[in-house]
């Protein structure tokens, strides 16, 4: 069903070109770099779109949504990761699974929550055909984030909203890292947030471009 291997433009040789690109782009850690290197992009946008999937763009993947762009997911993976790796990690905003997926190569438990159903079963299957067990999924407003198994030493949300939601805050681990685009509709500031016991410290990062976080579940 899936072309795991790749041929032409989905090949590893385009791939490798994907991961000089983000060398240059100054992504520096070998996780980071090698779990892109590992993971075949073409799969998570639609057949259509294969020829496009190592460009260093955002692409569609239906129900108004985006694939992020290949150097956003190496830069909050890499700024997540930086102070060590975390042993739980939520993700807020499924999509297509490709982050999910970067980050199940670099992370023991990854928790990814979906508002958008039909999504989030795209993603499952492509997740099942690369063997990768180390995910739950759940179809949810990531609003409440998941707390049965919080708390959680790494968050990453893929959707920006307007101002972080108390559940992510709530349910940091002391020391946890989360990183998050903030903002309005179009622009947004990428932000790092470490928890240091009740107090939560925010680096900004860089401008960012997300969909917006959106409240209840989609269809
Ligand atoms: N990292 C994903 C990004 C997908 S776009 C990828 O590369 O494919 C962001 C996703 O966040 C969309 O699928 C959207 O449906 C989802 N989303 C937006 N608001 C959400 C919310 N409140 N809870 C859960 N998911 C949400």
């Amino acid at each position: 069903m899936f072309d795991l291997v790749g041929i032409g433009m989905t090949s590893r040789r385009t791939r490798e070109r994907m991961i000089d690109r983000l060398k240059q782009q100054g992504i520096k850690n070998p996780l980071v770099l090698e779990a892109m290197r590992a993971t075949p992009r073409h799969i998570f946008v639609e057949e259509a779109l294969s020829s496009r999937a190592y460009e260093d763009t955002a692409l569609p993947i239906g129900y108004g949504q985006t694939i992020s762009q290949p150097y956003i997911v190496a830069k909050m993976t890499e700024l997540l990761i930086e102070s060590g790796v975390p042993d739980k990690v939520l993700e807020i905003g499924t999509g297509s699974g490709y982050q999910t997926a970067i980050l199940s190569h670099i992370a023991p438990r990854i928790f990814s929550v979906e508002r958008i159903l039909p999504l989030q079963q795209q993603a499952k299957e492509r997740i099942q055909a690369l063997k990768m067990r180390n995910i739950s999924f759940k179809y949810s407003d990531g609003g409440w984030g998941w707390p049965e198994y919080g708390p959680y030493n790494g968050i990453l949300v893929a959707a920006a909203p307007a101002e972080i939601p108390h559940a992510l805050l709530e349910q940091m681990a002391d020391g946890a890292v989360m990183l998050i685009p903030v903002g309005g509709d179009r622009l947004q500031s990428l932000q790092r947030v470490v928890r240091k016991g009740n107090e939560f410290e925010v680096e900004l990062i860089e401008n960012v471009s997300f969909v917006p976080f959106l409240s209840g579940r989609g269809q």
